[in-house]
């Protein structure tokens, strides 16, 4: 792990919440994508080396969706960034944590992703992200 790529946080609306991080940040969104796969659309921000993610569900059921249901708004996961993800995802089931996916997934922003049980590291989602290059 090399330093924290991103934060994610999961809101209801980005026709609210793209202008308020805009407004707050003071900067604007610089890449929207959805990620079909994951049921999420993504609206990035970066202010110096800190980048933040906003995810927004697709559909009802999906686990952006399922995540305000328990939860609420705010902070859903915490991405790491990695040299080479396979070799850390080996690591972390080595020391014990629990992969939320056995294979790295394509992510958004051009990444390998790879995700640790929130049941093994204190409630937080814990991603790991590796550039494609
Ligand atoms: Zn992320």
């Amino acid at each position: 792990m090399r330093k924290i790529e991103h934060i994610g946080i999961a809101v209801k609306d980005f026709t609210v919440s793209v202008p308020l991080f805009e407004k707050m940040l003071n900067t604007v969104c610089y890449k929207n994508e959805t990620v079909a796969g994951e049921k999420v659309n993504t609206a990035f921000f970066k202010k110096g080396e800190t980048k933040i993610e906003l995810l927004e569900s697709l559909e009802p059921d999906g686990v952006i969706a399922k995540f305000i249901e328990r939860k609420g708004e705010g902070i859903h996961h915490i991405a790491f960034d990695v040299e080479d993800i396979e070799a850390e995802m080996q690591r972390m089931k080595k020391e014990g944590f629990v992969l939320l996916n056995e294979i790295p997934k394509q992510g958004a922003d051009n990444k390998l992703v790879c995700f640790l049980h929130p049941k093994g590291t204190n409630g937080v989602l814990v991603e790991l992200c590796q550039e494609i290059k």
